[in-house]
């Protein structure tokens, strides 16, 4: 049975590198969007050149590029296992499309792991990451921006995810060992009714 898993939360809450230890213990691909816009961009396609600008802004890219990428990657072979999404979906819209496109495959998530963390809490990460990994989107303006769209446009998919009785939330503000450990214990509950129904 496959295994779809989504990590939501506020940009710095650690989703990437959660969801990366995560896809490795587990054996199903991560699916960042984030890292297939970035890759486009340094590999100077259509699709990066188009997008360049508006990740530099913080702004959203559009929801119909966005839905055309995760479904060519969701055909791809390695996804029949499952697979753990991180930084999609962003919108109420690319949610309903993912359920769309899931339910096509016969398929549905299995949870949704929010993880939380203040926004301050966020902010100082993300400055933080700024000086070491020097993304061009991690400068204040950006960051401030990319909150606002957070709070506007992905925070409403908590209560979306929650009515569907899927959402459950971890605490983001520990160390990465403990935010992992708590995350392992909702897969591991997960796992065991998946596996048992
Ligand atoms: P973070 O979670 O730190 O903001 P991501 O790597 O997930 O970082 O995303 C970086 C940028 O890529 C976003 O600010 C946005 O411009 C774009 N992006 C990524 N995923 C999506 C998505 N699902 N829909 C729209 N834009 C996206």
């Amino acid at each position: 049975m496959p295994l779809d898993l989504l990590l939501l939360g506020p940009p710095g809450a650690g989703k990437g590198t959660q969801a990366k230890r995560i896809a490795g213990e587990y054996g199903i691909p991560q699916i960042s969007t984030g890292d297939m816009l970035r890759a486009a961009i340094a590999a100077r396609t259509e699709l990066g050149l188009r997008v360049e600008p508006i990740l530099a802004a913080g702004e959203l890219v559009p929801d119909a590029l966005i839905v055309a990428l995760i479904r060519e990657r969701l055909g791809e072979r390695d996804t029949a296992s499952g697979c753990i999404l991180d930084g999609f979906p962003r919108t109420i819209a690319q949610a309903e499309a993912l359920d769309e496109m899931l339910a096509g495959i016969d398929r549905r998530l299995a949870v949704v792991v929010e993880l939380q963390l203040t926004e301050e809490e966020a902010v100082r990460r993300l400055l933080g990451r700024a000086e070491q990994e020097g993304r061009t989107d991690d400068t204040p303006e950006t960051i401030r921006r990319r909150m606002e769209v957070y709070r506007e446009q992905t925070e409403p998919l908590s209560a979306y995810y929650l009515a569907r009785s899927i959402l459950v939330g971890v605490d983001a503000g520990g160390q990465i060992g403990e935010v992992h450990a708590a995350i392992e214990d909702v897969l591991e509950r997960v796992r065991a009714r998946e596996g048992g129904s």
